[in-house]
């Protein structure tokens, strides 16, 4: 069987990762969940904001979606098709990464870490590489300046594996686990891991109590040059970031409900 190619709209599978508790692979399909997917293109293009609560002439500046087709670049969005405890359908919605800056936003899913811890050891270290920055413009010595350049990389790693400490994933059995012992590419996890649409929904659904039926997620914003990425088309979840996190994450998912029916 071909492993996941990143051809958009190929194969109805919308997520998938291997579990090493279970010792194979575990999936969501689309089912509802692309139309849930429009509807939210749609209100996306008639409101051109975020703030999907409030008139669109009240948004927040920084909500508006004028950012997706400048500095942005495009964004990728999901939407999560939930089955509440009561049988009713809840849809959770994620941007992937920060919206211009934010973490948070209301009506969103938030992120695998508290955004305020983040904020707390990202500023610390950075003022500290930005010192051996100055010192380093500062030193004549080579011996020196090697020595100030390791140092900053040095601080650079350390504050990476601090924030990849932050997270906590969630999956359907109520397990809880930290980045490094869900994920299965060891030590190699790449920056932004935990951060795209998938792993959010999936958090929030499993913290929530509900059970997901169907998962979309597509590209929002100016298209790239290469066409990679494409505004409005719907694509699975990435293989860099996202499968190595996805099996522990999807865990307990395909016994809670009727299966992945279309
Ligand atoms: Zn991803
Ligand atoms: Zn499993």
């Amino acid at each position: 069987m071909p492993r996941d190619t990143c051809r958009p709209d190929a194969r109805p599978v919308a997520c998938r990762g291997f579990c090493r508790a279970c010792g194979r692979d575990h999936q969501l399909h689309e089912n509802g969940a692309r139309r849930h997917g429009l509807e939210l293109m749609e209100l996306l293009r008639t409101r051109r904001s975020l703030d999907l609560g409030a008139a669109a002439t009240d948004s927040a500046p920084r909500l508006s979606t004028d950012w997706l087709y400048g500095e942005a670049r495009g964004k990728m969005f999901g939407v999560l098709e939930c089955l509440a405890p009561d049988g009713s359908t809840r849809i959770l919605r994620a941007f992937s990464g920060q919206y211009n800056g934010l973490w948070e936003i209301d009506g969103w899913a938030p992120p695998l870490f508290d955004s305020r811890q983040l904020a707390a050891i990202t500023a610390a270290t950075e003022a500290e590489i930005k010192e051996l920055g100055a010192a380093l413009a500062y030193a004549g010595d080579p011996e020196d300046r090697r020595t100030l350049r390791r140092r900053r990389r040095q601080l650079s790693q350390d504050l990476m594996r601090r924030i990849h400490g932050l997270y906590r994933l969630t999956n359907f059995h109520g397990r809880e686990a930290s980045l490094f012992a869900a994920a299965t590419n060891g030590s190699g996890i790449p920056t932004g891991t935990g951060d795209c649409c998938a792993p959010k929904l999936l958090n929030l659904a499993a913290r929530s109590n509900l059970v997901p039926l169907g998962l979309a997620e597509f590209f929002w914003g100016r298209s790239n040059r290469s066409g990679t990425r494409e505004e409005g088309r719907f694509y699975p979840s990435c293989a860099e970031k996202c499968a190595a996190i996805l099996g522990f994450m999807l865990c307990g998912v395909e016994g809670s409900h009727a299966g992945p029916a279309a």
